[in-house]
């Protein structure tokens, strides 16, 4: 595990917010910082059967991007839920993966982070 995310409890606890007001539906969103995560960027989720996958609503996708490069940030990580699932990349996750930030899972059993497609965790500091 070479590579690690840090992040403070307090955007872990936010992050978990957003995704509980999506549930039952999947939720997705963008960790942006520098050397920790120092923002929470939530997203829509377009996806059309949002109860088992993810889209980041394209428009709203670029705008989060945006912002975080206006801030002089950068992107640390792509976030989803698994309402009713374990924090394991799904056959989709791993056939849709196209970002080379790692993508982090909150499952039923909690939370964890990986590269994909490739499957190689990605620790969780958490500060
Ligand atoms: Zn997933």
């Amino acid at each position: 595990m070479s590579q690690v995310l840090y992040v403070p409890r307090n955007l872990l606890a936010e992050t978990r917010a957003h995704l509980l007001r999506e549930a039952p539906r999947e939720g997705v969103g963008l960790w942006a910082g520098r050397r920790e995560v120092e923002r929470v960027l939530p997203l829509p989720n377009a996806h059309p059967e949002p109860l088992t996958g993810y889209l980041a609503e394209p428009l709203a996708l670029l705008r989060a991007l945006k912002e975080v490069e206006r801030e002089g940030l950068s992107l640390l990580a792509i976030y989803h839920s698994h309402p009713q699932g374990p924090a394991l990349p799904s056959p989709r996750d791993i056939r849709e993966a196209r970002w080379r930030v790692p993508y982090v899972i909150f499952g039923t059993d909690g939370v964890r982070a990986f590269l994909l497609p490739e499957g190689r965790e990605v620790g969780l500091v958490l500060l």
